[in-house]
């Protein structure tokens, strides 16, 4: 199979998190997420993570070398070889350009671009829900899907907090900068074919379902212009 670089797109709260876990078990392809990646960074409370921790309480994104230099090792590491999936980067023109000049260096370039769809209100409704396990990371919804019990994660017992960038003026910053730095990668993507839009507001299994036809689709074209 030819490799697969593969970029999602779309707001806070769009479900990237979840569909790339789904597509790094399903395609066994390696799965970066900036925002997992700086969150870890914080709690282990590296350099990154120090660096990093009073943009991402903010809302503001955190600066552009910063994370280019995270995930151009990554990028170019063994395990990336067959493909990988990005997830909450490129965010701005500037990281669009950085990575497509990295993997311009490999020989390689982005394959495509999923841009996960859902309108600001949707956001709002998902990210104000949204619980997260102190310990693990594991994520909850207080209407779509409850812990057993309230506050406490129902995979390791820990306290289920509103994580700092989950409160509502945050929310609501961080859909300002998606909407001003990030949106113009929409064009970006376009204007190079390699964007596909996926309906986001479906639940995850039917979003998940477009997602693959899109790839299956994706892949005999491919094939056919070979
Ligand atoms: P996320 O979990 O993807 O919403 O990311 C959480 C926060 O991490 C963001 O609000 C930013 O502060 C920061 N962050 C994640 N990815 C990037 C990126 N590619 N560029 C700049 N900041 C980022």
């Amino acid at each position: 199979m030819p490799e697969l670089n593969l970029v999602l797109l779309g707001p806070p709260g769009s479900g990237k998190g979840t569909q790339g876990e789904r597509l790094n078990e399903d395609l066994r392809l390696p799965y970066y997420a900036t925002g997992d990646i700086l969150r870890a960074a914080v709690r282990d409370q590296t350099e990154l993570g120090r660096t990093a921790k009073g943009f991402m309480d903010s809302g503001d994104l955190v600066p552009d070398e910063v994370i280019v230099g995270v995930i151009a090792e990554r990028i170019d590491s063994s395990e990336a070889l067959d493909g990988f999936i990005l997830d909450g980067f490129p965010r701005t023109t500037p990281q669009a350009e950085a990575l497509d000049a990295k993997l311009e260096e490999l020989g390689r370039s982005v394959g495509a671009v999923l841009l996960i769809d859902v309108d600001d209100g949707e956001v709002i409704r998902r990210l104000g829900g949204r619980r997260t396990c102190a310990e693990g990371g594991h994520v909850f919804h207080v209407d779509f899907n409850p812990p057993e019990r309230d506050g406490v994660c129902d995979i390791d017992g820990s306290e289920l907090i509103v994580r700092d960038d989950d409160k509502p003026e945050v929310i609501r910053k961080r859909l300002d900068t998606y909407h001003d730095k990030t949106e113009p990668l929409i064009d970006y993507y376009d204007q190079r074919s390699v964007l596909r839009r996926i309906q986001g507001d479906a639940p995850p299994d039917e979003v998940a379902e477009e997602i693959r036809r899109t790839l299956a689709t994706m892949r005999l074209e491919q094939d056919e212009a070979v």
